[in-house]
């Protein structure tokens, strides 16, 4: 690195830490030329992950947002905290690997509910239903038809209504800030 002081291109490491968060490398270097110290700092580029929304507005994927709308999915269901944040984290490491690292609501629902479908139906179900356009209805439907079996016995025989929670804030503006939807179970 050139040396703030002299301009000279050479120098070597003399100390090596890491920052407290873990998400930074702080170096202090000694001019070769000159001996005199100056520190450097390395990090992990950052670039944005970008979520496309309906009316095709950009903007930043949200981890925290995400894992709301999961939160409030699995509420009262047997799904752990760990399992939900690893969850989130498989499907940002996917989408890091696209070159444009952008991605569709849409699809990253997708991406989510196919993730929660083998997690717990409910959560899938309650997720799914904020979705107006389904792309694998039948999969749906047959969700749907699961759960009424085991849930809707609960006074309801034959009911044909899917569960429908209010709309939840799944993704940075994609609905207003909901009620908590009302777990299906006693
Ligand atoms: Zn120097």
């Amino acid at each position: 690195m050139r040396c703030p002081f002299c301009g000279h291109i050479e120098d070597k490491v003399v100390d090596s830490r890491e920052s407290r968060e873990g998400d930074s490398i702080r170096r202090r270097r000694e001019c070769l030329s000159c001996a005199r110290r100056f520190t450097s700092y390395e990090r992990v580029e950052e670039l944005p992950l970008v979520i496309i929304k309906k009316d095709g507005r950009r903007e930043p994927f949200d981890r925290q947002k995400l894992m709301k709308g999961l939160l409030l999915a699995c509420q009262k269901r047997p799904v752990s905290l760990a399992r939900l944040e690893e969850l989130v984290t498989d499907v940002q490491a996917r989408l890091m690997e696209r070159p444009d690292r952008e991605i569709r609501s849409r699809e990253l629902g997708e991406w989510v509910m196919d993730e929660l479908k083998g997690l717990d139906q409910v959560a899938y179900v309650r997720f799914a239903s904020v979705y107006r356009d389904f792309k694998d209805l039948p999969d749906f439907v047959k969700a749907l038809e699961g759960l009424m079996h085991k849930e809707a016995a609960a006074g309801r025989p034959g009911a044909s209504e899917p569960p429908r929670p209010q709309a939840q804030a799944l993704f940075p503006g994609e609905a207003a800030e909901p009620p908590a939807p009302k777990p299906r179970r006693k």
